[in-house]
């Protein structure tokens, strides 16, 4: 089976072999190694040689705010939002972390800092399950998780979390308590065109993004906020600072290198544009995916209103990194259905959900990808 792991998305292969029906298809993390493809015929312009002798410093850019932000880096990520058009940079403070998971929790820090009790963190469900665990496990005295924004009325300040396009389930959304007091953080890990259409520049206070959604690059770790006000975007480097003195320099080098040829792409090469061969990847996967739910008549996914893309000047409806599937007639539990039949993915109940639904990840590689959706086509009730 390592041979067929190995090969491309090669179904006459894989039906000869029957050891396939034994092979266990995880797509219960949302693990990008989809790019891998990408990035491997891109060769070796993204390439990074870092000697002994550099990068040794705590610092990168003492004058900045965000002193350990890598000037490269900055520049790089203020372009790539230019050239996509999906986030407004100007006036912003940039602060980097070791993946939005870390931004998260500094933002957290920076708008709970010096209350008298914990604020209440909300998110309308189904929400990113990680947030539930994050906030919950430092049992934090300035913080605390007060769940669903849809039933929170509390007349208190509150930090709502918006992830749009969402995880799990890939609407797009916009702030649901609607309270003076509230204190906005903006996910923006999908609001890349590959998975929906751009339809204008973000213009939040705090804005979090991620290499690894957006290029594929879970593993170096890399993420950036957007911080309109000064005073958060210094309490936010601070949170950085206690937590892990700076980011890795090793990975802002890298990311750069990764954002600029992504940047590159978008300007001088047609064909292989990373968001236009994302798209038609995400796009293809999508279809396939309606196709098996439609042959095997036992599930549903959420449809997805067309808009108009300003990056690609193309309309489509999102085609999110994760399926948000749901078995209809009267199975209870999709996820150990899914799990008999050798599908790893995860439960509604973790996002606060039924367990009707489960989350799957569209990111894999395609050979997982394909022998899922060959899986589910022929599933009967
Ligand atoms: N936010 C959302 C909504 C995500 O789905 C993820 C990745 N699963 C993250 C943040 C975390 O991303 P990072 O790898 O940058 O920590």
């Amino acid at each position: 089976s390592s041979f067929l792991s190995n090969s491309t998305s090669n179904s006459s292969a894989i039906d000869e072999f029957d050891d396939d029906q034994g092979r266990v298809i995880n797509l219960d993390h949302g693990d990008p190694t989809m790019y891998e493809s990408y990035w491997r015929q891109a060769g070796d312009k993204t390439t990074v040689v870092i000697s002994g002798w550099q990068a040794m410093s705590y610092f990168s850019d003492v004058r900045n705010i965000c002193w350990f932000l890598e000037p490269e880096l900055a520049k790089e990520v203020i372009r790539l939002h230019k050239i996509v058009g999906n986030a407004v940079t100007e006036g912003r403070h940039i602060v980097a972390g070791t993946g939005s998971t870390q931004l998260f929790q500094a933002a957290l820090y920076a708008l709970s800092y010096g209350g008298t009790e914990p604020i209440s963190v909300v998110s309308a469900t189904p929400y990113y399950s990680f947030y539930r665990q994050v906030v919950e496990y430092m049992k934090s005295g300035l913080y605390k998780w007060a769940g669903d924004a849809s039933s929170f009325n509390e007349d208190k300040p509150y930090i709502e979390l918006i992830t749009s396009p969402n995880n799990p389930d890939g609407f797009m959304r916009q702030p649901v308590v609607n309270r003076s007091k509230g204190m906005l953080v903006h996910d923006f890990a999908y609001y890349w065109p590959q998975y929906t259409p751009i339809t204008s520049p973000a213009d939040h206070d705090i804005m979090l993004f991620t290499v690894s959604k957006c290029t594929g690059h879970a593993g170096m770790r890399i993420g950036w906020a957007l911080v309109k006000d000064e005073e958060i975007a210094r309490r936010m480097t601070k949170y950085i600072e206690l937590s892990s003195i700076g980011v890795s320099k090793d990975s802002q080098f890298r990311a750069a290198k990764i954002v600029k040829a992504v940047s590159d792409s978008c300007e001088h090469a047609y064909d292989s544009n990373f968001f236009e061969v994302s798209y038609h990847v995400m796009s293809q996967r999508w279809s396939r995916l309606r196709d098996a739910v439609k042959k095997s008549g036992m599930f549903s996914t959420p449809k997805f209103p067309p808009a108009f893309c300003k990056y690609s000047n193309r309309t489509f409806g999102t085609q999110p990194a994760f399926a948000w599937l749901k078995c209809e007639g009267d199975i209870e539990d999709c996820e150990s259905f899914l799990r008999d039949h050798k599908i790893l993915t995860r439960s509604g109940k973790h996002f606060g959900m039924s367990p009707k639904y489960v989350r799957i990840s569209m990111l894999d590689q395609d050979s997982n990808y394909d022998l899922f959706t060959k899986r589910l086509s022929a599933m009967r009730s």
